[in-house]
């Protein structure tokens, strides 16, 4: 057999065990009984295990040893090396007894999080945080960066990106949103969203998320609908990616947005080519560019003014009150903007301004400049220059997230590149599509889908981020495309 082909069957390995670990994981999120939790714990940690030995193997390292020196391999051959070698270095720049005790000391902290935010008691976790800080920033040292050590995390999350960029890119985005912001709320007139309350049965909720589905031409064939307490997506592999969604019953939007957000993930993985499984290359680009695809079809599908012309008498199919109202109203009645203390709340202009503030913080903590005990005061600090609002306690300020006490620093940025990465691809859509919001209005979400398949999810992992943006829109990420969309957007709304 050639190199190409052990080494590709390496890699049938290492998925198979991949998908295995996936759908136990979906399981347990989902169906798993309570009392199952510790062999579950076992049995997972074991295939990871399994995972991670394949991956720092000396026979993968022969492999791409060879491979690399190879000229005759096609492109996307040549992507999978690049990506396989890249993750392949990493893991084994770092030392297992290192690994082990990082994860020790995460669970720690996790456990000690979830008891503090209980408790309202930063104190109590603020040890832990400061273990995981000196982990992460050994972690950063084990990678090797250029220019700043919070690069070398972020690479596991936005490949590429650098804290220098992330900064160039923040600090316009902060001039332009947090004036735009206090105008909207002196001088604009904020729309009407009581229609949306009452009570509804979830039942007829969850049906509401399979027909948003349909219409994005979610694969049912492909896929699956759970329940779930925190909702997220999940690749077990070619033709099973599955979707979770939870359904407060006071109103029908989170749901609903909920299902179109992770629809939005899962049309990306279902449009992964079989080919790119058998490279290693079915994956995002990068969370970022994942988070684009959820909220193209969260925000600037599901809520657009097309939409809610097309969905309002959907809506009123399974809740008839809403057969009397408006699209317009309701179009309005999902866009309202109000800062609030929680992130996973906050509406499409806020959203950023939480994000920076959580960079700001964790690239610090990272190069030193700033500590962990000073954490709430900045948080508060920040919370009051950017949203004009401080939390009443630290559990509805710093000890809100669950990321940094997983051990996940520079995983912040992404959520903030999504709508960074949706709101530049949508100018070239649109010259593609002129077509698109009629498109939309009759319910035809095809012509996206197929623009989408087209442009990002046919590629799969086989470019970074930076690459794929230019590659699509002819240049690289500019926050001035976001600044436009919102305000072009909110200014219509709230009648400025
Ligand atoms: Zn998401």
């Amino acid at each position: 057999m050639t190199t190409l082909a052990n080494y590709r069957d390496h890699l049938a390995e290492m998925r198979k065990l991949n998908s295995a670990a996936s759908l136990l994981g979906w399981d347990q999120q989902t169906h798993m009984p309570p009392k199952a939790g510790p062999h579950r714990a076992q049995v997972i940690g074991k295939l990871s295990r399994m995972v991670f030995e394949l991956s720092i193997s000396d026979e993968l390292g022969g492999f791409l040893a060879d491979l690399r020196k190879d000229d005759g391999l096609s492109q996307l051959e040549k992507a999978s090396v690049r990506k396989v070698g890249k993750d392949y270095d990493r893991n084994c720049a770092v030392p297992p007894e290192f690994v082990e005790q990082f994860q020790i000391a995460q669970s720690e902290a996790q456990a000690a999080w979830i008891a503090a935010r209980k408790a309202n008691d930063f104190a109590s976790f603020q040890p832990h945080l400061e273990k995981v800080v000196e982990f992460a920033r050994r972690l950063a040292e084990y990678y090797g960066y250029k220019d700043h050590p919070y690069d070398a995390l972020l690479e596991d999350y936005e490949p590429g990106m650098t804290c220098k960029q992330l900064r160039a890119i923040i600090e316009p985005l902060k001039r332009d949103l947090v004036p735009f912001l206090r105008k909207l709320a002196t001088d604009g007139t904020p729309p009407d969203r009581s229609l949306l309350g009452g009570s509804f049965d979830p039942d007829a909720l969850r049906r509401l998320s399979r027909r948003a589905l349909g219409f994005i031409h979610y694969d049912f064939e492909a896929g699956a609908l759970d329940d779930v307490a925190h909702p997220f997506t999940a690749t077990i592999g070619p033709g099973d990616v599955r979707i979770t969604n939870r359904y407060p019953t006071d109103s029908p939007i989170p749901s609903l947005l909920g299902a179109l957000h992770e629809g939005g993930h899962a049309l990306y993985n279902q449009g992964f080519p079989e080919e790119l499984y058998t490279l290693g290359l079915a994956g995002g680009s990068s969370n970022g560019i994942h988070e684009s695809q959820s909220r193209m079809i969260e925000n600037q599908v599901g809520r657009s003014r097309a939409f809610w012309q097309f969905f309002q008498p959907v809506l009123a199919e399974h809740f008839p009150q809403f057969a009397t109202g408006s699209p317009e109203a309701l179009y309005r009645a999902v866009n309202v903007v109000e800062p609030s203390l929680i992130r996973v709340e906050a509406d499409e202009v806020t959203y950023n301004l939480h994000i920076m503030l959580r960079f700001e913080i964790e690239a610090g903590l990272i190069e030193g400049s700033i500590a962990v005990a000073d954490l709430p005061e900045r948080w508060n600090q920040a919370m009051k220059d950017y949203l004009g609002i401080v939390p009443p306690n630290d559990a509805q300020g710093v000890l809100q997230d669950v990321h940094w006490s997983m051990g996940y620093v520079g995983y912040f940025p992404s959520y903030m590149l999504g709508n960074l990465y949706a709101a530049q691809m949508l100018p070239k859509i649109r010259k593609d599509l002129p077509t698109l919001d009629a498109d939309i209005r009759r319910g035809d979400m095809r012509p996206l889908l197929g623009w989408l398949r087209e442009n990002v999810h046919r590629h799969g992992a086989t470019y970074e981020p930076n690459e794929l943006i230019e590659r699509i829109t002819g240049h690289p990420l500019d926050p001035a495309h976001f600044v436009r969309y919102v305000k072009e957007k909110y200014s219509d709304i709230y009648g400025l």
